[in-house]
């Protein structure tokens, strides 16, 4: 037996006791007569004691530990003179009377501390490493208690976990498939799944009734910091619901994880929006609304007094920012250049003043006398102290550049903390979406995504007003689920690939398994899939995936670590019969 207790389980409850401790040398501190080491394994630190007087060999032994080696070491549980609260195991200390140095470790690359000095890429390298940070472990420690709760609520629910595979055809999400080249059928590959929605489908047609998957996914995209080539879904699906039912049980799974992985209780329903409200109130269609800072439309008040800037603009909104009206000018420049950055895009920023009296003053005073302007003030509900933020142009594109403005107004203000969780249903997607580059519609979500029977009329000849039964879970601005009802009507599907530009053969060639399948009884059906990983990041408190997967890749879709992607073998490309190529 190596040990009888982990480093992070002794109390004062253990004094007298004599006990055997492994684990790796954290860091010594030799004050001559005594040398003290931390002991750390993944449950805790414990301190050990040298004593020279007492035990001098055993003590010059202790000496020679450097940091991470690996020991095993027995002693007696003493109570701590200099007690560490902030230890859980703070109030012992361990009298060391035997040592035996079980692995010796080379200097590592970093400080294995919370606080280490090893940057990003350094830390990436020697992952396992970094892993020995209680940090970092902690964050991995959370997503394993937040599958473990998945898995028991939805076992509680009837869920039934149904693995699917992953050398398959290519899938609908809309992003890159990466593709594996196959031995046996030279010239022909398999697509990795961007997510598991076609099988899911097909086990409705089963008859599984409820089915859920805790299932890697591969997406070949640029990366950011809420994106991997391979991420994580908790991907779901369900026979004879409606919308509703779908909300319903996911609701039920979120507030569940809320409340035994965060000790958080949700006890209202969570909001509700329409993605039509989200896009005019918010900009986006996945608002923040840990704080409201809505847009006000004054297109109609603001036009036609002469200001070019907003003459000339199909849009002008503003939002209200409560109690910054002392905006100095270098911030209210600052703020300019936000928006006119290029990711954002807008010409200009516009702003107001209410001041303490209720006199309202603007950057566009020249056009504006004050009785205008308190219109404004008044339709925005500003009060003495607030500011005024306007943005002007092209309707699409202010409204995002507001909805970003609005973001770094929460983050100024201090409203966007970690701390707190405002989560949100967004619905009544558009079905599909039109791109100006390839000028023509492809689905939102994706093709199986069902129309709301009351817009089906217009799939034909006005494809941008169709509304699908698709929604989204948001929680503090990111994108944390999505899903739809599903087309289980063989007419509104073939409908769907007509509009999206499929001929009969394409459709059939790609997803012929699935129409066919539908042939022989298709329930009716949907579902969703959470991305695990960010769900995992928000719970954490942070806005990088990456620390929350253990063994993640860069931001250039590389792994440091085991050094790939890295090139194979001439035979193994011979066998597979490829060549490669030069690509500029
Ligand atoms: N397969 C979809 C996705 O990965 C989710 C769903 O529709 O259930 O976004």
């Amino acid at each position: 037996m190596y040990r009888t207790h982990t480093c992070g389980e002794l109390r004062l409850e253990n004094k007298g006791e004599k006990v055997t401790l492994c684990g790796w040398v954290q860091r010594s501190r030799d004050l001559g007569g005594m040398t003290f080491t931390d002991l750390r394994d993944r449950y805790g630190i414990t301190q050990l004691v040298f004593n020279m007087e007492t035990n001098s060999s055993i003590c010059e032994s202790a000496r020679e530990l450097g940091r991470e080696y690996v020991i095993q070491t027995t002693g007696i549980v003493a109570e701590r003179s200099n007690k560490n609260p902030k230890m859980s195991t703070g109030d012992v200390e361990i009298i060391v009377d035997s040592l035996i140095i079980l692995n010796v470790s080379e200097i590592p690359p970093f400080t294995i501390e919370e606080n280490t000095d090893g940057g990003d890429e350094l830390r990436m390298k020697y992952r396992y490493l970094d892993l020995r940070r209680a940090n970092v472990r902690s964050n991995i420690i959370l997503r394993h208690k937040m599958a473990q709760a998945t898995r028991s609520y939805l076992d509680g629910q009837g869920f039934i976990e149904v693995e699917t595979p992953v050398l398959i055809k290519s899938t609908p999400e809309g992003a890159r498939d990466f593709v594996v080249p196959s031995r046996l059928h030279n010239g022909e590959f398999y697509a990795l799944p961007q997510s598991p929605q076609t099988f899911k489908q097909l086990l409705m047609v089963a008859g599984f009734d409820k089915y859920f998957q805790i299932v890697k996914c591969f997406r070949d995209e640029d990366l950011r910091a809420d994106r991997q080539p391979e991420f994580t879904q908790i991907d779901c699906e369900m026979s004879f619901v409606e919308q509703d039912d779908i909300l319903d049980v996911f609701e039920g799974l979120t507030k569940h994880l809320f409340r035994e992985v965060k000790g958080i209780d949700f006890n209202e329903k969570f909001p509700r929006m329409t993605y039509d409200d989200a896009m005019s109130y918010y900009g986006s269609d996945k608002p923040d609304v840990r704080f409201g800072m809505r847009f006000t439309d004054v297109t109609d008040k603001v036009k036609g007094k002469d200001f070019v800037v907003f003459d000339s603009s199909e849009y002008i909104g503003g939002i209200c920012a409560e109690g910054c009206a002392s905006y100095t000018r270098k911030q209210l420049d600052e703020l300019t250049d936000y928006v006119k950055r290029p990711q954002i895009g807008a010409k200009g920023l516009v702003y107001a003043r209410v001041d303490a009296d209720g006199t309202v003053k603007s950057s566009a005073d020249k056009f504006y006398g004050q009785e205008d302007l308190k219109n404004i003030a008044s339709a925005m509900k500003a009060s003495p102290g607030d500011l005024l933020l306007f943005l002007a142009g092209d309707k699409r594109k202010t409204l995002g550049a507001l909805g970003e403005l609005r973001l770094e107004m929460g983050r100024r203000m201090g409203l966007r903390n970690h701390g707190t969780f405002a989560p949100l249903w967004v619905v009544d997607f558009p079905l599909f979406e039109w791109d100006e580059e390839t000028k023509r519609f492809y689905a939102m979500h994706h093709p199986f995504t069902s129309p709301k029977p009351e817009d089906i009329k217009y799939m034909e000849s006005d494809p941008g007003r169709v509304h699908a039964n698709a929604y989204d879970l948001v929680i503090n601005g990111t994108e944390m689920g999505g899903g739809s009802i599903r087309i289980h009507d063989s007419s509104v599907q073939s409908l769907m690939f007509k509009t999206l530009g499929f001929t009969k053969e394409e459709a059939q060639y790609q997803f012929g398994f699935l129409l066919n399948a539908f042939k022989f009884g298709a329930p009716p059906h949907g579902g969703i899939a959470f991305g695990f990983d960010r769900l995992a990041a928000i719970f954490g408190g942070s806005d990088s995936i990456r620390d929350f997967i253990a063994f993640p890749k860069n931001n250039q879709a590389k792994d440091t670590m085991i050094e790939t992607p890295s090139k194979i073998k001439q035979e193994q490309l011979d066998e597979l019969g490829i060549e490669i190529k030069k690509v500029e």
